[in-house]
């Protein structure tokens, strides 16, 4: 079964999530954000084993607490990243553009892509692509659990911001009618900054791409 652990962390406030499949103790950080120790203290806690580290894009706010994480533990996490914001991540995410200089962690390995499944344990998530915020930003699906981890893409009341380099209105706009509102109306959605919504509240209410 799925567990999440959420944190809101770093200067940006941004969420991360642990997740784990509490039978198999395998577990996964989804945009470890900042102060690594934080997120793996709760991980020993449990008694989870972190061994991927998931990024729904490359902004230094969502892998700041990467290379925290990676030092402590053996063997090293396996980071996942679609092939588009690897530009990004070499340039430590953006992050000197704000004054901030990040340890990125271990180099990405694995490439997502549309319609990749991962497995924790017996938990499967779906990799969206969904590019507009940065052009390599994806989003991960959980249909068991009816959530969706969506980054950057759409928050409550919110969109993503395009005007940072890489992003496009368009693309992001496209990226949500076709990848975040076709999921059933009651998916959840915990997002990267701000309390988490439903895709169905955001098809109603949202004052960017709402108003279906
Ligand atoms: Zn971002
Ligand atoms: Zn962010």
């Amino acid at each position: 079964m799925l567990e999440i652990v959420s944190f809101t962390l770093g200067p940006a406030q941004t969420n991360a999530y642990l997740v784990a499949d509490s039978e198999t103790k395998e577990a996964a950080v989804i945009d470890p954000a900042w102060d690594g120790h934080i997120i793996l203290q709760a991980a020993q806690s449990r008694g989870w084993r972190i061994a991927h580290l998931w990024y729904t894009h490359a902004h230094f706010d969502h892998i700041g607490g990467a290379g925290a994480i990676a030092d402590a533990l053996n063997p090293l996490p396996l980071v996942a990243l679609h092939p588009n914001d690897h530009v990004l991540w070499r340039a430590g995410g953006g992050g000197a553009f704000f004054g901030f200089d990040i340890d990125p962690g271990p180099e990405p390995t694995i490439d997502f892509y549309q319609g990749q499944a991962l497995r924790l344990g017996s938990v499967e998530f779906e990799v969206r692509f969904t590019p507009g915020h940065t052009p390599g930003h994806c989003i991960l699906y959980v249909s068991s659990s009816s959530l969706c981890f969506c980054g950057d893409l759409i928050f409550a009341g919110s969109v993503g911001r395009t005007d940072l380099p890489g992003g496009n209105w368009e693309q992001l706009e496209e990226s949500i009618r076709t990848q975040v509102f076709t999921l059933p109306d009651e998916t959840r959605l915990p997002s990267g900054h701000g309390p988490e919504t439903t895709v169905g509240e955001e098809k109603r209410s949202n004052p960017f791409v709402g108003g279906l």
